[in-house]
């Protein structure tokens, strides 16, 4: 068995039944995801377009890839006959670009809100308020092909456990706030993405039902 296969076994041995794995491929080759598609991993990660679009070009049919990158509007028409879902929606806007696309290919795409709760400025996504008042506009309603099925976020990147705990755990309280308000009945609306490598272990007591996994299983990314 290889390196990566063993971490792979691992870590899922680790996570409850009810959390999901996206195995984050980004800026790994081809090879790796066959690796683990062949142990039996299906869903996988990606932030680029143009990486997304060359690698399901010539990857199996039933790999669910997931956008967990920041999207541009003008990528928007690459990703969405792609993906199973898309993480990080962070306006309305985008909502909107997702939603014009996906009636274009006759397909009803995924969304998960993206909040921003870390401290850092470059993280994107909703605030608490901006988020909420975005659901209590409701023009979301009429748009037909998309569906929100949750939350995504990113914790600030430090050492300190209790303010990603704390993070984690004030969205968590969040995504109960707003499904009990505006997806009470909606079945589909449970997805909470939040955990990487280094705090899914924090992330999965505070909620978390999907994590995001890339370096802990892939190894270092080799940005070129
Ligand atoms: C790259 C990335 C990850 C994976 O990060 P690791 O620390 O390598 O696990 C998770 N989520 C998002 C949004 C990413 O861009």
């Amino acid at each position: 068995m290889s390196e990566m296969t063993s971490r792979y076994r691992l870590i899922k041995s680790t996570l409850p039944k009810d959390v999901d794995l996206v195995a984050v491929s980004k800026y790994h080759p081809v090879n790796a995801i066959s690796e683990l598609y062949a142990v039996g991993q299906r869903i996988f990660g990606e932030s680029r377009a143009q990486e997304l679009t060359e690698k399901s070009k010539v990857l199996p049919k039933d790999i669910e890839w997931h956008f967990i990158g920041h999207l541009q509007r003008s990528n928007v028409k690459h990703v969405v006959p792609i993906v199973a879902l898309i993480h990080a929606v962070d306006s309305f806007r985008l909502l909107q670009e997702i939603n014009k696309q996906a009636e274009r290919c006759d397909r009803l795409v995924p969304c998960l809100l993206q909040i921003h709760i870390a401290e850092e400025e470059s993280k994107f996504g909703f605030t608490f308020a901006e988020c909420r008042d975005m659901l209590k506009a409701g023009e979301w309603k009429n748009l037909n092909n998309i569906r929100i099925d949750g939350l995504m976020c990113m914790a600030t990147n430090t050492d300190d456990e209790a303010q990603i705990r704390n993070e984690f755990s004030a969205v968590n309280t969040f995504f109960k706030e707003i499904k009990q308000e505006f997806f009470t009945n909606a079945e589909n609306f449970r997805r909470c993405s939040w955990g990487m490598s280094d705090d899914y272990g924090i992330a999965i007591q505070e909620g978390s039902n999907l994590v995001r996994i890339g370096s802990k299983l892939f190894g270092e990314r080799n940005y070129l």
